[in-house]
């Protein structure tokens, strides 16, 4: 498995005492899956990626990532796991605007110690960025920008994608296109793959889907 939460809760502090926002949620994926994760506004779903992406730790439980226990890392091992393991994608593509495409898309690789020019290359190519590599993300569209963020969430060859409501800032069509990219990328890496979605219709182009409601996964 290259993702496992058993029992895992989270709750935040808040004006009005504390939030539990997970209570209880137990989710395995495997190599090569696509799973859909879907719930209300506010239901938990961007915390949940959090903790799988070892970007936070929960209150209590077990989460294993690439079949390592993260619950009770130091950060610096929480890191490790995240740049050995893990690939992000953001609704709101986070790239870096004082770098140009090519090193954007090469940024986390090299931190990893796992840049691959020839791997770049065909990514940059399979995401129609191969004629784009000198601009920078406030010369893109929103539809360029995010295909950069997905090629350098890939650049590593993470295991396991993590894509938060990927495609949320894109219109319809350019949103599928992402999204049809994103996901055949995912096929031939054989990376699992965990999204975040609203969209019931996006959710069933994915191998599977999960509900989340009440803490917990229907
Ligand atoms: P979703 O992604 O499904 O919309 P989130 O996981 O972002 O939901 O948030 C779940 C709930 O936790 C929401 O009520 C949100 O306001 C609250 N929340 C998220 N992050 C924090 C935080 N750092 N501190 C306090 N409350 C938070
Ligand atoms: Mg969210």
């Amino acid at each position: 498995m290259l993702l496992e939460l058993e029992d895992v809760t989270k709750s935040y502090a808040t004006g009005e005492g504390r939030l539990e926002v997970l209570r209880g949620v137990n989710l395995a994926l495997g190599e090569g899956e696509s799973v859909a994760l879907t719930g209300e506004s506010g239901s938990g779903k961007s915390t949940l990626l959090h903790l799988a992406g070892a970007l936070d730790r929960p209150d209590s439980g077990r989460i294993a990532v690439g079949g390592r226990e993260i619950s009770g890392l130091a950060d610096a091992e929480l890191a490790q796991v995240r740049r050995e393991t893990v690939g992000l994608v953001f609704q709101q593509f986070n790239l870096i605007p004082s770098l140009d495409v090519a090193a954007n898309l090469a940024f986390q690789a090299r931190i990893a110690g796992r840049h691959d020019a020839n791997w770049m290359q065909r990514l940059a190519e399979r995401l129609g960025l191969d004629k784009l590599m000198s601009r920078y993300p406030e010369q893109l569209s929103g539809g360029q920008q995010q295909r950069v963020a997905i090629g350098r969430a890939l650049a590593a060859r993470p295991r396991l994608i993590l894509a938060d409501e990927p495609t949320g800032n894109l219109d319809e069509a350019t949103g599928d296109a992402v999204l049809d990219l994103m996901l055949s990328l995912q096929g031939e890496t054989g990376a699992a793959l965990l999204m975040v979605t609203h969209s019931a219709r996006l959710a069933a182009r994915l191998g599977s889907r999960l509900h989340l409601q009440g803490g917990r996964i229907t």
